[in-house]
């Protein structure tokens, strides 16, 4: 079953085309990995997907479950299941971190959730989100949060960004829990080893998809630049 279909959509910020007529469908309970050099328009359509404000299209279509989400707002798509872990992860200066993990929901155990990203519980329990915590910390903390919101469509933007590579396993850990609990994964991300761990992969180039398949060749096409030939070079 289509979970998520996005359709044509066109997305420009000063006067560059960053979405161009960009195409994709997350089937439910995959993992659809999104490769793309910097630049590609990976995170826009992240931001978009969500309904931040500044990022709706200005023309295509944005359809989750069947309806379309173009003109519902960011707090209705995270209603409708719809979660996401930013790029840059969040920091809320005083707020503890098992308040941060169960804001929505607290009959959620915190130290399960830190668990299950790899932190060990006793060390972050008393902890603030706040520029205290190192970068990884935060990514993985944010990765805790979005897991107990029980997503339908959790959309990771470089869940390994900031994390230490021998910790890949932790980040793989925590994609396949999102399977397991039956969500959808979009799945951004430059590292072929976490790439690899999808149902299929696409590769974006200049705003829009120009491969999807199994993510071995698709990645291989990613390292070995074959986008460039969409280039002309
Ligand atoms: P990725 O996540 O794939 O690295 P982004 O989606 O962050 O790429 O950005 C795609 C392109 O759009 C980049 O060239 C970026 O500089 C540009 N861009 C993003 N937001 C804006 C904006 N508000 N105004 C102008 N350019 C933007
Ligand atoms: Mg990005």
């Amino acid at each position: 079953m289509e979970l998520l279909k996005l359709r044509d959509l066109v997305f420009s910020a000063g006067n560059k085309v960053i979405l161009d007529r960009f195409s994709l469908t997350v089937e439910a309970c995959e993992i659809h990995a999104l490769v793309g050099t910097n630049g590609s328009g990976k995170s826009t359509l992240a931001a978009m997907i969500m309904g931040c404000e500044g990022y709706a299209p200005a023309s295509g279509d944005i359809i989750f479950d069947q309806r379309s989400l173009n003109d519902q707002k960011i707090h209705e798509r995270a209603r409708l299941g719809i979660a996401m872990a930013w790029q840059e992860p969040v920091r809320f200066e005083g707020l503890g971190v098992p308040e941060y993990l169960t804001l929505r929901d607290s009959s959620l155990d915190p130290a399960a959730l830190l668990t299950a990203v790899g932190l060990e519980p006793s060390l972050y329990l008393h902890r603030q989100v706040d520029r205290s915590l190192s970068g990884g910390e935060r990514r993985r903390i944010e990765l805790a949060s979005v897991l107990g919101l029980k997503p339908r469509l959790a959309i990771l933007d470089e869940p390994d960004s900031g994390i230490d590579m021998l910790s890949t396993g932790d980040i793989i850990g925590v994609v396949k829990r999102f399977k397991d609990n039956g969500a959808a994964v979009l799945l951004i991300t430059h590292q072929e080893e976490i790439a690899r761990i999808a149902d299929r992969a696409s590769l974006m180039h200049r705003g829009r998809i120009i491969c999807t398949g199994k993510p071995v060749p698709v990645t291989a096409w990613y390292r070995e630049k074959k986008y460039l030939a969409w280039d002309g070079e």
